[in-house]
Order: structure tokens, then sequence, then C-alpha cells
């Protein structure tokens, strides 16, 4: 169990909380080395001490990962410190929920830089090195707002849905070059990221209904992700759905 991930160089986006720093943890203790992005850096640094403490070698990354020049940075940046990159997890992410016919357009369009063209603009900057290799794993995380769009969350849902259609057809573009692909939808998590949502009467029903469950953990999302990178060669988990039991 420790040690499936030996050898293996992974960098997480949006590792300053919630999913990404529980994940960035979960493949350390695999035996991961694992480079961490966001734009906190005394979060990251602080991360970056837990996961040294682990074994796993972390380079900080800080980065405003909306700005495709940065989201290209990190990955080069990693190649150059740890001599490649084997695992990327697009996992940087915000929602910014309202309803269309008062959203703030300067918003979502952050929402839209930050969740799918950074994803593309990191993805892209990997797939270079990975396809010469003939090796990698790329995980983007979406959301069930990829599979299922509610009211108020209009443009979230279309980041969302881009991420999964973005992944199934790169997955068809790379994977002669056994490049993989996974695609994870999480259900209700509880993390920071309702903390961001500006249209209160969104916020707090989105949080009412949160509280009335048992809500997933980060780290039910890091254990899934991490045994999607950690299968054998020839197995590609597409697409990962996870509702905390309690959801619709
Ligand atoms: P958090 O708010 O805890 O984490 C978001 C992460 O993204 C933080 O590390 C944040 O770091 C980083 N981030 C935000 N903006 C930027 C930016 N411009 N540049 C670089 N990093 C950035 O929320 P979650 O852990 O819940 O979210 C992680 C992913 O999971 C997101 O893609 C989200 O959409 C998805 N998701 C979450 C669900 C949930 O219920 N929580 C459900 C389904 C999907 P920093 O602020 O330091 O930059």
């Amino acid at each position: 169990m420790q040690n499936r991930l030996k050898d293996r160089i992974a960098l997480v986006t949006g590792a300053s909380s919630g999913i990404g720093e529980a994940t960035a943890l979960e493949l350390a203790r695999q035996g991961a080395r694992v480079a961490i992005a966001a734009r906190r850096r005394d979060r990251l640094d602080a991360l970056a001490k837990e996961l040294a403490a682990l074994g796993a070698e972390p380079l900080v990354l800080v980065a405003d990962l909306a700005d495709e020049a940065d989201a290209q940075r990190i990955v080069h940046e990693t190649e150059r410190h740890y001599g490649r990159l084997d695992i990327l997890v697009n996992n940087a992410g915000v929602m910014y929920l309202e309803p269309v016919a008062e959203a703030d357009l300067v918003r979502w369009r952050h929402m839209l830089e930050l969740n799918v063209l950074g994803l593309i603009a990191a993805t892209q900057a990997a797939l270079a090195g990975m396809r010469a290799r003939r090796d990698g794993h790329i995980v983007n995380i979406s959301s069930t707002a990829g599979r299922v769009a509610n009211p108020n969350a209009a443009a979230y849902s279309a980041t969302k849905f881009g991420v999964v259609a973005f992944s199934e057809a790169l997955r068809r573009e790379v994977y002669k070059d056994n490049v993989r692909v996974s695609v994870i939808e999480p259900g209700v998590v509880e993390t920071e990221l309702r903390e961001h949502i500006g249209h209160a009467a969104t916020k707090d029903a989105l949080n009412a209904w949160a509280d009335s469950m048992r809500q997933l953990q980060s780290q039910d999302i890091a254990e899934v992700i991490a045994f999607c990178v950690s299968r054998p060669s020839h197995v590609n988990i597409n697409e990962v759905l996870v509702r905390p039991t309690d959801q619709e």
C-alpha cells in the first residue's frame, strides 16, 4: 500500500486546501514525490512540511492558475525539478453560483479561465513529456455539476460539463501514447469551496442543503484519486462519480 506510487512524480493544483491538500498527502503516503500549486504560499508551506515528513520531497509552486502562462510554468518547473511529471491532478477551481440574470460576468469569466482554460493549459504543457516517455496520467476534477445542471449553477456547470467533455476528447487523443485520463465527479464535499459564493441567498440555501447530509470529506476523494493513479498501466479508470450517500 505504502509503496504503490514509489518513483512516481505528481503535481497537484489547488493543493492549499480541501480536496487538493488531502490528495497531495494521500499520494505522498503511497510513496509519490509531490509538487503542490496554488496562490496561498503560507498554506502551501505548511503542507510542504507535512509532505516532507512523509518523504515526498515537496516542491512549492505559487501560481495563479487562471493565468495560462502560470498554469504551463508550474508543469515545466515540476519537470525541471524532478526530471519528469507522471501524474497531473488538475484540481484547482472555484464555484461562483448566482442566477444568470444577476451574474457578475467578471467573476464568471475568472471561473471559466481557472476551471477550464487553466486546466487545459496545464494539461497541454504536460503532454509533450508524457507522450515522449509513453507514460503519464492526467486526473481532472469535475463535479456532479458536470453531470446535472441546476439553477444558479449555470456557469459553474458549464465549466464542469466542459471538463468532462475535454477529458473524454483528450483521452481519445492520447490513449495510444499510453497516457491515461481520468475525470472525477464529486458530490458535496465539506471544504472552503462554498465560502466564495457571492450571492447570499444561493450560499445560504446550499449551505443548509449540505448541512442536512453527511457530506463527503476531502480524504474520501483523495483516496479515489490515489486508487485511479495506482492501477497497473493497462487500466484506465475513465470516470468516477462519487456522491454522499445522503445526496439525491
Ligand atoms: P477549496 O476551496 O478548498 O480548494 C480550491 C483550491 O483551488 C484551493 O487550493 C485554492 O487555492 C485553489 N485555487 C483557487 N483559485 C486559484 C487560482 N486562481 N490559482 C491557483 N489556485 C487556485 O475547494 P475544494 O477542495 O472543494 O475544490 C477543489 C476542486 O473540487 C474544485 O475544482 C471544485 O470545483 C471541485 N469540487 C468540489 C466539490 C465540493 O463540494 N467541495 C464538489 C465537486 C467538485 P488558493 O486560494 O490558495 O489559490
